[in-house]
């Protein structure tokens, strides 16, 4: 991913390590909140069960999570981007 950070699109205070594709992007203080929603779904809530700080850092993972707790479902290329971006996270 490349080094490139964007202005949050809510707060406009703090910078989001982006992609080029991010057009609208938020920080992970505007987002813990929504964060932080209880998930029921067992097998997701295994899946969103990851360190804090990864989500600090990724606003991919950010995402998704958000997806979820919006949608009440991902499709399959979206948890297994998300898992191999855990997966790859944990290596480093
Ligand atoms: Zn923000």
């Amino acid at each position: 991913m490349a080094k490139y950070k964007q202005l949050c699109s809510r707060c406009k205070k703090n910078y989001v390590p982006a992609s080029w594709r991010d057009r609208y992007i938020q920080c992970h203080d505007c987002q813990k909140k929504e964060l932080s929603t209880e998930i029921e779904d067992k097998e997701f809530k295994k899946m969103f069960d990851i360190p804090e700080e990864f989500y600090k850092e990724n606003s991919f993972l950010r995402s998704i999570k958000i997806k979820y707790i919006r949608f009440k479902s991902l499709t399959e290329r979206q948890i297994e981007a998300f898992k191999e971006t855990v997966k790859k996270r944990k290596e480093n």
